[in-house]
């Protein structure tokens, strides 16, 4: 997959790694969709590669067939278990264990952690001295869209490498080549609500995504009779952390709207409400992301808080309408 908007930091660590200059910890940031985790595999690849060509992994040595094969022993991916919310204090113990073994391809080990900020405290605490006392060839690539969420003394033993959303057009072009079957308008829609990330954006055009976004919208801004009904809360609670991002989401561009900011590129821009009150729209906005978090977190029952919400929302329609 080429992604063009990662060429310069390919060029920078490849220079960094060549010149023996690339701290032992990375810590690759920027928001969803940028394409985090995928320059995160490249760094691992080409650091394990025995025999790299230039700037890219030569793609044909044992180290690059068994990354390929996903089969690397000197390879650790760490994710959230499934059945937690958070990367637990054992998954980092094993990792440091793991990382304590003699390579057994070439010199190097690299540890990659896909949502570095999900570590619960024990977990970062424990990963903290592996940090402060890295282990000669061990690596550890961190990856995090909520980077402020991870301990100081972590971020302050990793190099930052800040990754942004490419510029709107060519952002725009790369999803064409990308999502052709789909109309330019709403690829344009699609980045915008992406927040200008096209991994985002493709992944919303790919998966339905963005056709679910457009029916919550239908139902906060046509009053309809069952839009609190159980079928409607069963449905949103069933992805209940997309349904509030896609809530906060609409939300912000209501708010954008009322603002006139963006108006040119604004999806659905004739169906934002403009006349609601701005204090009261921005509480409804922090309700979500509030949801979204408890979501996340598997606390609360999320057909009663989506319930709830929804019906302030709908007095503040009704009281809109009666004005
Ligand atoms: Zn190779």
């Amino acid at each position: 997959m080429s992604l063009p908007w990662l060429e310069e930091h390919m060029n920078a660590l490849h220079e960094r790694l060549q010149a023996g200059r690339l701290g032992h910890a990375p810590l690759i940031q920027g928001p969803e969709g940028v394409g985090k985790r995928e320059l995160a595999r490249w760094l691992a690849e080409r650091i394990l590669c025995l025999q790299p060509s230039g700037r890219e992994p030569c793609g044909q040595c044992r180290s690059c067939e068994l990354m390929a094969s996903g089969t690397h022993p000197d390879f650790f991916a760490v994710d959230i278990p499934e059945d937690r919310q958070s990367i637990p204090v054992d998954a980092i113990r094993g990792l440091i264990e793991k990382m304590q073994l003699t390579p057994s391809v070439g010199a190097a080990r690299v540890g990659m952690f896909v949502d570095a900020d999900a570590m619960n405290r024990n977990a970062a605490n424990a990963l903290l001295k592996t940090l402060e006392e890295p282990a000669p060839g061990a690596w550890l690539v961190l990856c995090s869209d909520q980077p402020a969420n991870l301990p100081a003394t972590i971020r302050s033993r990793c190099q930052k490498v800040a990754l942004r959303p490419p510029p709107f057009e060519s952002a725009g072009q790369w999803l064409a080549g990308e999502c052709g079957d789909v109309g330019e308008h709403n690829r344009r829609a699609a980045l915008v609500l992406a927040g200008g990330a096209p991994l985002a954006a493709r992944w919303m055009l790919k998966h339905g995504e963005f056709e679910r976004g457009l029916a919550i919208l239908e139902t906060l801004v046509e009053p309809a009779a069952d839009r609190r009904s159980g079928k409607l809360l069963d449905e949103w609670q069933q992805d209940a952390a997309g349904t509030w991002q896609w809530l906060a989401r609409w939300l912000v561009l209501m708010m954008n709207r009322v603002r006139g900011v963006g108006s040119a590129d604004l999806p659905m821009a004739a169906r934002l409400p403009t006349d609601l009150p701005p204090g009261h729209v921005a509480r409804l906005w922090e309700q979500a992301l509030e949801g979204r978090r408890a979501a996340g977190s598997g606390s609360v029952r999320q057909d009663l808080s989506l319930g709830k919400w929804l019906l302030e929302w709908e007095t503040l329609m009704e009281s809109r309408s009666r004005r």
